[in-house]
């Protein structure tokens, strides 16, 4: 009997607290980016700032008085760093009552590449922020311009620099399928993001919506979205790379809200997304691992960590003839220990 361990240490949270969203559609973007829906995304478009303010507040007071622990706060759904003096002091405002309250210990916010400098940095860093989540999407210069983001790939490195030198978390948010992203360009953007230092990925697969200039080209037959096989596959690709070098991915899709699915005209949308990506970049591990150690020879036994159950043979039981093709049946599947995967043979 041999044996081969492999590392799956589950992704560490780089969170300093549950997080905590204040949406912004839109604010501060200087356009309107050719793929983006915010509205859509994240729901109640109409509010303003001060409304938004306000409803997190509240909410913030209702957790306190429940006893549940301050939470990271973070700015989502537009370009913060870009946002007018008034609205970006009230959003600091804001963030530092809570923090003087007690209901969070720090905040986050998400922006542009080239929304960023040196002293933005520093002067978020000193109102408490921890982490910056850059909307890179590619860090290729052909999909950039395809998207009309107005920058190339040397001003999506270099703000990722400007995080990392500013002592602050980067998280990076890449578009899979974007026009110009190919399987190809999308894990050289996982290697890039993770050779600038990224803590945290996010991959959401590019979706066709409603009311974008990609609904134009889609309409024209110029844009085709990715299918969902070939996202699972490229995610589960990508995913792999992350965890090879102990960057966790925090979201793969975007979130399932009633808004997004009115909007959705086409793309890869499935609600276990995520899940369904984790059970085939396992399945992808051990194929590799058996192909090194092993070819040709069956499996006898696997041991997965618990965590990894649920999600094992993927959806609906989609990937039992893969496992069975490497000799892996429910009886031969058990859960050892936390944080490595065990092939026998
Ligand atoms: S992708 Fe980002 S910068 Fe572009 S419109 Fe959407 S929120 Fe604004």
């Amino acid at each position: 009997m041999s044996t081969v361990f492999l590392d799956w240490a589950a992704p560490q949270s780089c969170a300093a607290g549950a997080v905590f969203p204040v949406f912004m559609p839109f604010m501060g973007c200087p356009g309107r980016c050719i793929f983006c829906a915010q509205d859509a995304q994240t729901g109640g478009a109409e509010a303003s700032l001060t409304q938004r303010l306000a409803v997190a507040r509240a909410a913030l007071a209702r957790r306190a008085d429940r006893g549940l622990p301050p939470v990271e706060l973070a700015f989502y759904g537009g370009t913060f760093t870009a946002l007018p003096a008034p609205a970006q002091e009230a959003c600091l405002a804001f963030a530092a009552e809570a923090m003087r309250a007690g209901q969070a210990v720090a905040f986050r916010c998400s922006t542009r590449p080239d929304c960023l400098s040196a002293a933005k940095v520093r002067a978020l860093r000193e109102s408490g922020c921890g982490c910056i989540e850059l909307g890179i999407q590619s860090f290729a210069d052909a999909a950039l311009d395809l998207a009309r983001r107005g920058y190339g790939q040397a001003v999506a490195i270099t703000a990722c620099e400007l995080v990392r030198a500013g002592g602050l978390r980067l998280g990076v948010q890449l578009l899979p399928g974007m026009p110009g992203v190919d399987r190809a360009v999308f894990l050289q953007d996982v290697q890039t993001a993770l050779s600038v230092g990224a803590n945290m990925l996010r991959f959401y697969p590019c979706l066709v919506l409603e009311g974008t200039a990609l609904a134009e080209q889609w309409r024209a037959g110029r844009f085709a979205p990715w299918d969902l096989p070939v996202t699972l596959d490229a995610l589960a690709e990508g995913w792999l790379l992350a965890h090879a070098g102990g960057v966790p991915v925090i979201r793969m899709g975007l979130a399932p809200e009633a808004s997004l699915a009115d909007a959705v005209l086409a793309g890869p949308v499935h609600p276990a997304l995520g899940a369904r990506v984790l059970a085939r970049a396992l399945l992808l591990a051990v194929r590799r691992a058996c192909a090194q150690y092993a070819p040709g020879k069956p499996l006898r036994g696997l041991e997965i960590p618990h965590r990894c159950q649920g999600h094992f043979w993927g959806a609906g039981g989609e990937l039992r003839s893969a496992w069975a093709g490497l000799g892996i049946t429910q009886e031969r599947l058990s859960c050892g220990q936390e944080g490595q995967i065990r092939l026998i043979w």
